[in-house]
């Protein structure tokens, strides 16, 4: 769906994006994570052909950018950097305005459409007031009804949750997950690392510029070959375990051991009573503290 290869865009003295191998698979439910400043901006905005890249090759939906980007936009759905929209009318007209620039049909479809797209984000009921008097919540549900006009089969949004309380992110995300589950290929921004491991399939994490990391969310996530045990028997677990035991904490013993099944046989064998058991996984966070640090290193290290 997306592929950049060596994406790099320098401005006068700061190199925003470095280097960049993007993959985005249809279906993916994509995550770029990374804190301010890191690139996530300027990359996204170079996929839609709002920037030039200094470096390197783009494909977007099959098709080159920026060369093909009048193919690639009309099936791009896109959310950067708030949107863009005329304050003094109201979101319906606003909509109305956009999709009269787009694929065209009957009045009474275009309609329905604009209807449909107002309800689907929460809209429905406030069209009247004019966007001048929205919050930035409701600019970017407006801005998510504008990229949703089109039907698109892939939507890029940066940072969508921004200026929503949670209530608001938590519809926000229904919303993608219903949308993904329906076929739409989903790339967002996000600095919130809780936001990206609640809904995201892939991960990519930008650090100075960087893509540091990209997999698949479970295999980042993948066991680490400790077991997390809980015992009120701690004591003779921890005599049973002899030398295994990496952890102890309360009840809690973390165990080097890959398989859960057997341990349990083990354990219950010797009379043990368990409470709990269960691979450990490294968190997110874990993950990308690792990423990011390596990287720090090898930035501070290597030719700017
Ligand atoms: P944020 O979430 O704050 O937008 P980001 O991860 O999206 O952060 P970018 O906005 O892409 O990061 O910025 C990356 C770097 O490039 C920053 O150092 C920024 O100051 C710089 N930069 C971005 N746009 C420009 C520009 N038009 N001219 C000069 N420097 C820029």
């Amino acid at each position: 769906m997306i592929v950049t290869r060596d994406l790099t865009k320098t401005y006068r003295r700061v190199t925003a994006v470095r280097g960049v191998g993007l993959q985005v698979r249809e279906g993916d439910r994509y995550g770029l994570l990374g804190p301010n400043g890191s690139g996530k901006t300027t990359l996204i905005r170079m996929l839609l052909g709002l920037v030039y890249a200094t470096r390197g090759e783009i494909e977007v939906l099959g098709l080159p950018v920026p060369e093909r980007v009048r193919d690639v936009l009309p099936q791009v759905g896109a959310l950067v950097e708030g949107p863009g929209a005329y304050p003094h009318l109201s979101g319906r007209t606003n909509l109305a305005l956009l999709d009269a620039a787009g694929p065209g049909g009957a009045r009474r479809d275009r309609r329905r459409r604009i209807g449909e797209a107002l309800e689907r984000v929460g809209l429905a009921g406030i069209d009247r007031r004019p966007v001048g008097a929205y919050s930035l919540g409701m600019r970017q549900r407006l801005g998510l009804a504008a990229a949703l006009l089109r039907r698109p089969r892939l939507l890029v949004l940066d940072e969508p949750t921004n200026g929503l309380d949670p209530r608001g992110i938590r519809e926000i995300r229904d919303l993608l997950t219903e949308l993904n589950a329906a076929g739409t290929t989903v790339l967002l921004s996000s600095h919130l690392l809780a936001e990206i491991e609640a809904f995201c399939t892939r991960v990519g994490v930008m650090d100075r510029g960087r893509l540091v990391l990209q997999d698949e969310l479970a295999a980042l996530r993948a066991p680490t070959g400790r077991v997390l045990l809980d015992t009120p028997d701690g004591d003779r677990a921890y005599a049973l375990l002899n030398g295994r035991v990496e952890h102890r904490d309360g009840q809690r013993l973390t165990v080097r051991h890959d398989t859960p099944h057997d341990l349990n046989a083990q354990l219950v064998g010797a009379g043990v009573r368990v409470t709990g058991l269960a691979p450990e996984q490294r968190s997110l966070e874990q993950v990308v503290m690792d990423a990011t640090t390596t990287s720090s290193d090898r930035v501070e290290g290597g030719p700017a």
